[in-house]
């Protein structure tokens, strides 16, 4: 008999955790047939509503569901790396709780691991149906962006929802950063994947955890590695006072071909002009380096990625 870890990471879905349950549940004949075991690992990542008495109400009917609960919000990536490293399975996948990741998925891609081989099974989708189009335009560019800078490759669309081997779960795990951006790790450690590909379902209850806002920072996380406010604010003077500049070269022009300089001052216009753009450039290109440092800055205090309050 194998076993088949499922990891759920979830933060504040009272409102999905039995829906998640049956849906996943509709899979058991299948597994069973091909000899393999389920066992569902819950990470709640410090909710603050009915998350948890709810996963405990499956634990008494359901043996084999398990529950990690973090002292409080670490977010989604401490999470998956708490169910990696408690999962025993011979097989582990990693699914929303929000049925955005359809279990229904599982069976074909167990298939692709166990009868052609592949080491993962990923998952992307083909469209945004349902997202603001705002969102989508900044998602696009970002993945332009970091496959431009990266030689990793980052596939638009993927989504954390994968089925993995064991020896692919240990080399994910082997890689024990503080700064951690998933979307780069699975790509990063190699191993034969396979994409499959399905059309946007929107979350079935609650609310997405992601802002606009959440999303920029974790994307600035995934290019520059990571930032820490006060470091960033000299990335953000060096933009403010290079568009400062530039309106001035604008408007010292145009008086200039306009009206004229009748004060005979066209030294000093400049003058300000060239030092706003140069030191612009200067604070911005030391909140690059700020950025970098703060990154092996949070790496080298080593702190654990994540706190367990309770571990059933
Ligand atoms: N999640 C989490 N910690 C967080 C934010 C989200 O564990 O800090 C979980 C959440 O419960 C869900 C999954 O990560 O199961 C994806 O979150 P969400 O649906 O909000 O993201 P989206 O699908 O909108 O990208
Ligand atoms: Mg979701």
């Amino acid at each position: 008999m194998k076993l088949l870890s499922v990891i759920v990471p979830c933060y504040n879905e009272q409102d999905n955790i039995f829906d998640f349950y049956d849906e996943l549940m509709k899979n058991e004949t299948y597994f069973k047939s091909n000899d393999v075991d389920f066992e569902v690992i819950f990470v709640d990542d410090g909710s603050k509503d009915e998350t948890v008495p709810r996963v405990k109400e499956l634990i008494a009917r359901d043996g084999r569901v398990h529950l990690i609960s973090f002292s409080r919000n670490f977010g989604k990536e401490a999470g998956m790396y708490a169910g990696l490293q408690k999962s025993k399975g011979d097989y582990v996948a990693i699914m929303d709780c929000d049925l955005q990741d359809p279990p229904a998925l599982l069976p074909d891609m167990y298939k692709a691991i166990a009868e052609e081989g592949y080491d993962s099974v990923a998952t992307r989708r083909v469209n945004r149906k349902g997202e603001p189009p705002i969102r989508s335009f900044f998602a696009r560019q970002f993945y332009k962006i970091i496959n431009r800078m990266s030689n990793t490759e980052i596939v638009d669309g993927a989504r954390d929802y994968r089925l993995m081997t064991r020896q692919f779960v240990d080399a994910i795990l082997s890689m024990k950063e503080y700064n951690r951006f998933s979307k780069g790790i699975f790509g990063w450690v190699g191993f034969k994947n396979k994409w499959l590909e399905f059309e946007n379902i929107e979350r079935k209850k609650g609310e997405t955890k992601w802002s606009f806002w959440k999303l920029f920072v974790y994307a600035l996380d995934g290019i520059m590695a990571f930032s820490t406010a006060p470091l960033s604010i000299a990335s953000f003077l060096g933009i403010f006072f290079c568009i400062v500049a530039f309106i001035f070269i604008v408007v010292v022009m145009v008086r200039q071909l306009t009206v004229g300089d009748p004060n005979n001052s066209v030294g000093w216009a400049s003058m300000v002009c060239i030092i706003l753009f140069v030191s612009g450039i200067q604070l911005f290109c030391v909140g690059i380096v700020g950025q970098y440092l703060s990154k092996a800055y949070l790496e080298v205090k080593d702190r654990p990625l994540y706190i367990v309050k309770e571990d059933l």
